[in-house]
């Protein structure tokens, strides 16, 4: 018998008219947990059903800022209210701060490390913000990158599809090598790791 492996699969930049739902009944297909990242300035009133949606079903909402920014040429002030505006947003959809934060672009330094009060997320990526990059690339990618503990970047941003298509290869192999899909919360607790703040990690393992 194999022992069980934790994985996060976490989906940026949404939410999307286009995507985001169908990443959602993927997930729910495969009996799969996830986490969204989200842009402050995509959740329109037209959209919150989708956050709801995530959040019913039980998957974890953080933050990815509000414009998109490469936020390393912002001043402080400029960083405090990109956060504090996507977590207004979000709050008043899900009634829960969120705990982690992934910078725009992977760009971060040491005064948004200082600002900014979340858990830094970066995670495994397989470049599927590249339209080039195949359903089965990306895939692979992951499939042959994954291991227990792991934060798997991927994006839910308008038009994605062939990430969508890869979720059918991705869930059920990794599934069958014994992974549960389960948010990034749980992540965590399940390695038994409290990530800090203080530590300025950032995060695409628990063990790092
Ligand atoms: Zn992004």
């Amino acid at each position: 018998m194999s022992e069980k492996k934790y994985i996060a699969l976490t989906f940026d930049d949404g939410p999307s008219d286009t995507t985001s739902l169908k990443v959602l009944e993927k997930l729910k297909k495969y009996n799969a947990k996830g986490s969204f990242f989200l842009i402050g300035n995509n959740i329109t009133p037209e959209r919150e059903y989708i956050v709801r949606e995530e959040l019913a079903y039980g998957c974890d909402i953080e933050n990815h800022s509000l414009t998109h920014s490469d936020m390393r040429t912002l001043d402080k002030e400029t960083i405090e209210a990109e956060i504090a505006e996507t977590t207004r947003r979000i709050v008043a959809i899900t009634g829960r701060e969120p705990i982690f934060f992934r910078p725009p672009y992977i760009n971060y330094n040491d005064l948004m490390l200082e600002t900014i009060p979340y858990i830094f997320i970066c995670g495994f990526g397989c470049e599927d913000w590249v339209p080039e990059v195949s359903t089965e690339e990306r895939a692979k990618r992951v499939i042959d990158n994954a291991r227990d503990g792991e934060v798997v970047l991927l994006h839910d941003s308008e038009g994605n599809d062939n990430t969508v298509d890869a979720l059918d290869i991705i869930i059920p192999e990794l599934q069958s090598r014994g992974f549960e899909f389960v948010t990034i919360t749980e992540l965590f607790e399940r390695a038994g790791v409290t990530p800090e703040n203080a530590k300025r990690i950032v995060y695409t393992y628990t063990d790092q």
